[in-house]
């Protein structure tokens, strides 16, 4: 049953806050529903979910016509600019802003709208070629840029940490994030907060709350594995 699985992750999201003395009400668990088929979902929203994220625009907009209203949408994928559009007014939260060219579309697309959209900056913190994200010396200079447009507002940072065996090997990109959203806040940019520290997946997220997570993004965990086949 899928409600075993998130007690489960619950429950260890909760032990994890215990070990550092953090209150399980700081973190939010993000159910990773890409791919899965609306009962999954519906399971899930059952036993009390209301935050679930999606990595592609279409699968994420037909999932938001499918579902309860008062479901907290994440996208949490790479966001083409000429998507953005179907989405700006539906989502609680973007977490995969990366340029200053997407930030300014979604700005855009949010003044056409009448919104004002909150959105994490993705950060590339490990490096990797194969992945999206900002270079961690270049983000205070993008979070300076994306705070002068109007209908955005920064809400914190998110990672996508390398895929490990030992999620220990992971602990040091995380700390470093965490380093570098302590740093950003200090400076008290206009219109810019780091209150959100988006990190950690199902092979990961206990390391990622005990760094200081405030979100935690589990797929695998809840719904278990994914079939990109179907
Ligand atoms: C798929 C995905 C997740 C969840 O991954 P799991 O390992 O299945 O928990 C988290 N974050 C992002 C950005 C993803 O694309």
């Amino acid at each position: 049953m899928l409600e075993d699985n998130l007690k489960e992750v619950q429950n260890r999201v909760n032990e994890a806050c215990k070990r550092v003395g953090r209150d399980p009400s700081e973190v939010t668990l993000i159910a990773v529903s890409k791919t899965k088929p609306i009962e999954d979902l519906n399971q899930i929203y059952n036993a009390g979910t209301r935050d679930f994220g999606e990595n592609k625009v279409q699968e994420l907009t037909y999932k938001i016509e499918n579902m309860p209203t008062d479901i907290k949408w994440h996208m949490i994928g790479h966001l083409q600019r000429n998507k953005v559009k179907y989405i700006v007014d539906k989502v609680e939260l973007i977490h995969s802003v990366d340029s200053l060219r997407l930030a300014e579309e979604i700005n855009n697309q949010a003044k056409k709208k009448g919104v004002v959209v909150p959105i994490l900056i993705e950060v590339n913190i490990a490096q990797e070629d194969s992945k999206f994200g900002v270079a961690e010396n270049e983000t205070k200079e993008l979070v300076r840029q994306i705070s002068k447009l109007d209908a955005v507002s920064i809400k914190g940072l998110m990672t996508i940490a390398p895929y490990v065996v030992d999620s220990e090997e992971n602990r040091e990109f995380f700390h470093k994030i965490k380093d570098l959203s302590v740093d950003i806040a200090s400076e008290n940019i206009d219109n810019v907060s780091m209150d959100i520290l988006s990190m950690g997946m199902s092979g990961d997220f206990e390391v990622a709350i005990e760094e200081g997570a405030t979100m935690v993004r589990v797929g695998t965990g809840i719904f278990g594995a994914r079939n990109y086949n179907i």
